[in-house]
């Protein structure tokens, strides 16, 4: 399917990258909701976490590495920052493409805005 992250995959939309391998990609968020907000892709078109299978898990242990080489590079390693994977409508995805948001920079606010308790 095309989206918005597989046009910036091609190259067709330009984007902020911060890292790229044959693999992943990853770029600053176009509207950042902290001090740094990079999306950390993969190459391979997975719609959402419900599509990850068997064989695509080193490819979420290497987004990991990637995040966490990122969080170094970008100097929030210590300070500490949030790796977020947004699934389906009560989430909030909007972009039908795998993504981990990374961000940091800043105290994060509350982990879950409005929303009604597990209770
Ligand atoms: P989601 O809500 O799907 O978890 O997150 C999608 C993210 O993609 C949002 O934070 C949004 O700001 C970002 N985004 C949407 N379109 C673009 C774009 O064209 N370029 C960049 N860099 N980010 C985008």
């Amino acid at each position: 399917m095309e989206t918005v992250f597989s046009k910036i995959i091609e190259g067709t939309i330009p984007a902020r990258k911060v890292f790229e391998n044959e693999r992943i990609l990853a770029f600053y968020d176009i509207e950042p909701a902290a001090p740094v907000h990079v999306l950390i892709i993969p190459k391979k078109p997975i719609p959402s976490m419900n599509d990850v299978t068997a064989e695509d898990l080193p490819l979420i242990g290497e987004m990991h590495a990637v995040a966490q080489q990122i969080a170094r590079e970008l100097g929030i390693a210590d300070t500490g920052y949030r790796l977020i994977n947004n699934c389906g409508p009560d989430s909030g995805q909007a972009v039908p493409h795998l993504h981990y948001h990374l961000l940091g920079g800043g105290k994060l606010g509350a982990l879950v805005g409005n929303s009604a308790s597990h209770a």
